[in-house]
């Protein structure tokens, strides 16, 4: 059985015609769960007892449950557990324009990116739209906020599952649901290249972010396994393609990690792959986790490797650091736990 939240609300359209009632239905029970917040079938008003019924016959109303939660002062992170006991995390932001959180896709991920904590968990399944939904619902209830602003970021690869994410977004953008602008909605990606092709033509107004991490095969076969998969070239070119269908400009994450990727040489090279491009580079401080040998780059290389970057006309930023005493950086939360 479906679960209500994973329905996008066309597909609700088509449930309430098939089963010979009206169309304008659909919208009546997103304004119920997403605009008033009543999730229980019995407190929404002027819905027939007949439609009730089958409503509870037809769709799973259940609910992901907050497991543990960490607060800083502009950040909170929480642990969710899953029906089957598995368990994911996200993160919410305070910025000075609104509040974002970081979504999880996946349970594990199969990416297998050497620096990062989450592969360290092979994927043990997708998430469903609804899990992922409500994320935002039920840290929205838990923080007393409305989040401007959604980062598909956390664990997972959101290509890998891609049909969910892509629901999930028809779902919060939806106007009659949590109506969360396109342009407030950022899906990172570490190189699925098919799938940028194919995203570019479903949502041209969603923000698309890539995690590059490095400006040559050499480098990146070593840290980003994806990479054997599809090179820098064809990357580049799906990115192109992305930047011709959608006009929208692409955000490159690039970590820096301690002489891996940090040189000058390697400023400067992707300075040369990306000069033109309309597109602005993320620098992240690596935020050093337990078992991984990688460490963060020296703040005068991180300065040094910006300074060449905005030398040679490309956008850049150095993230702002959340976090750091909440275990913030990818699966830390969870990999602590056990
Ligand atoms: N799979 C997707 C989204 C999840 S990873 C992707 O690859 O984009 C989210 C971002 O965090 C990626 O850019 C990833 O490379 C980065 N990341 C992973 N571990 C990190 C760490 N320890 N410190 C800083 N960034 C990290």
């Amino acid at each position: 059985m479906k679960n209500i939240f994973s329905i996008p609300k066309k597909d609700l359209e088509e449930y309430f015609v098939g089963i010979n009632d009206k169309k304008f239905r659909a919208t009546q029970i997103y304004e119920f769960l997403y605009k008033k917040r009543i999730y229980n079938v019995d407190d929404m008003s002027n819905i027939g007892k007949n439609i009730k019924e089958r409503l509870i016959k037809d769709f799973d109303f259940s609910f992901i449950k907050i497991k543990l939660k960490q607060e800083d002062t502009d950040v909170k992170k929480y642990l969710f557990e899953l029906s089957d006991g598995n368990l994911i995390e996200t993160v919410l932001m305070y910025h000075d324009y609104g509040t974002s959180i970081c979504v999880s896709s996946q349970v594990g991920c199969n990416m297998g990116c050497a620096f990062c904590q989450s592969g360290r968990l092979k994927k043990l399944r997708n998430l469903e739209p609804f899990e992922i939904v409500q994320q935002i619902l039920l840290i929205e209830e838990d923080a007393k906020v409305r989040i401007s602003h959604i980062v598909v970021m956390g664990i997972g690869e959101p290509f890998d599952n891609y049909d969910n994410v892509m629901n999930f977004i028809r779902i919060i953008n939806d106007p009659k649901g949590i109506d969360i602008g396109a342009r407030h909605i950022t899906v990172s990606t570490c190189g699925i290249v098919p799938k940028i092709k194919e995203f570019a033509r479903d949502f041209n107004q969603v923000n698309l972010a890539i995690s590059f991490h490095a400006p040559n095969d050499t480098i990146r076969n070593k840290i980003m396994p994806i990479n054997k998969a599809y090179k820098i070239s064809e990357l580049m070119d799906s990115i192109k393609e992305y930047i011709n269908i959608t006009n929208r400009r692409v955000t490159f994450e690039y970590i820096m990690l301690d002489n891996i990727n940090d040189s000058i040489e390697c400023a400067k090279e992707l300075s040369s792959l990306l000069k033109g491009l309309n597109c602005y580079v993320n620098l992240i401080p690596y935020n050093e986790t337990k078992n991984i040998q990688f460490k963060r780059s020296k703040k005068m290389q991180i300065l040094a490797f910006y300074d060449i970057l905005k030398k040679n006309g490309i956008n850049v930023t150095i993230r702002k650091e959340f976090g750091s005493k909440v275990d913030a950086a990818c699966g830390q939360l969870r990999a602590n736990q056990s």
